[in-house]
């Protein structure tokens, strides 16, 4: 028999009748003569409410406590869950994560998972059960209940299907699926049928939040196919991700905006081996991401550096940039959050000359200037003003979905 893994996220499990449904859904995919593991989210912002609640009480918010705090949302969802699946006749095995055989580092609230012992819900399977496991946690080799990082309920089910060779992962949440730009933005955005992992990871790293991306990097590494679909329309066939060959034709199969991007510029510094160095360093040894950097042309011996980070390390990153820039003798030193990012996503591009030209007459068709360009195999991003992302978004949308049909 076929075992599926299938994931419900916060939003589908956040009151008593959605659970109800979604044991309904559950018993059928059963009934359809299949082994069925569940994995669940805490319901709806849970997750949310218990980091609050912990600020108030211990604003440093220490890790091995939070964890446990944290763990406790899932494990609401388990209960409820299996009791709904036991109204409707079957039986249904709950798990923690840490029963679920779940061995992580001891790198709390964002813990990896080294090795999983899936006897215990093989076991389950086996008497005929649907077995269901807290999302998000683990067990560290200290024995401490440890959690996956937010959205680690994917990674989850991703990592209990590569263990026990299920047939097919299916992640439910409140969408349809993933679409060629954010249909809230883009109305005239299609849902996409089939993906590769490398294209879902650009995505997620250029602002579209589909699924957490160590999710998506473990399925790739273990050649994990999943789906991700609608929880409440029955119909919906959603999304197909796995491993996928270069296909003639499409060159883009997605674009996105994210503005949660800043731009530090350290002006005037000394054109000589060694500052680039200096700086990316520094902000390494901090943990900052640094995403596109360009250098202009060095005017005797001297440079401008522009580089961008997160918004949320802006500050950090800004305070580094001062240190060591003032350390190189540099003129000046900026910050800009007046920025933001676009960029077109698909593997087809690798073989499909001319697309980043097409990019830049799209943006010049509707006057968006660009400040900073940054390209791989199979992305293009350029940064913009703010107030230019949406008609970029749109007119880029345009040019490489609409009029390719
Ligand atoms: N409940 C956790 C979170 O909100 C894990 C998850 O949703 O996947 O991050
Ligand atoms: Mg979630």
């Amino acid at each position: 028999m076929d075992i599926i893994v299938q994931k419900y996220g916060g939003s589908s499990l956040s009151d008593t009748e959605k659970i109800k449904f979604v044991a309904r859904r559950i018993v059928e995919t059963k009934k359809k003569g299949y082994k069925v593991v569940v994995v669940v989210s805490a319901m709806g912002k849970t997750t949310d409410n218990l980091i609050n609640l912990a600020k108030k009480i211990n604003p440093s918010l220490p890790e091995r406590e939070l964890d446990l705090l944290l763990s406790t949302g899932e494990m609401v969802s388990v209960a409820l869950l299996c009791m709904a699946i036991e109204t409707l006749g079957e039986e249904a095995e709950g798990f923690p994560g840490y029963f679920a055989g779940i061995k992580t580092d001891n790198f709390h609230t964002k813990a990896r998972i080294q090795r999983i012992n899936p006897g215990k819900i093989m076991q389950e399977l086996d008497k005929d059960k649907i077995v269901v496991v807290a999302g998000f946690q683990g067990i560290s080799s200290e024995n401490a209940i440890t959690t996956l990082g937010r959205g680690g309920s994917d990674l989850t089910a991703i990592a209990i299907a590569a263990a026990i060779k299920a047939k097919l992962c299916e992640i439910y949440t409140d969408v349809e699926g993933v679409f060629t730009a954010d249909p809230n933005r883009v109305k005239e955005a299609r849902l996409i049928k089939e993906i590769s992992y490398d294209e879902l990871l650009e995505m997620a790293s250029t602002g579209a939040k589909v699924m957490q991306s160590r999710a998506v990097e473990f399925a790739k590494k273990y050649k994990v196919p999943f789906v991700v679909k609608p929880t409440f329309n029955k119909k919906g066939e959603g999304t197909m991700v796995k491993e996928m060959e270069v296909k003639e034709g499409a060159d883009v199969s997605s674009v996105s905006i994210d503005e949660n991007q800043a731009k530090i510029t350290i002006f005037r510094i000394p054109d000589k081996p060694g500052v680039a160095a200096e700086i990316f360093t520094a902000l390494g040894k901090e943990n900052i991401n640094v995403d596109m950097i360009i250098q202009n042309v060095s005017k005797q011996h001297y440079a401008d550096v522009s580089f961008t980070v997160n918004i949320n390390e802006l500050d950090k990153a800004f305070e580094l940039s001062k240190k060591v820039g003032e350390k190189l003798g540099a003129e000046n030193i900026e910050k800009d959050t007046d920025i933001c990012k676009i960029s077109i996503i698909g593997v087809g591009m690798m073989n499909h000359p001319g697309v980043a030209g097409r990019m830049f007459s799209a943006l010049a068709k509707v006057g968006v200037n660009i400040e900073m360009i940054s390209t791989s195999e199979i992305k293009i991003s350029c940064i913009v003003k703010k107030e230019d992302g949406e008609k970029a978004l749109k007119q880029v949308h345009k040019e490489f979905i609409e009029n390719n049909i």
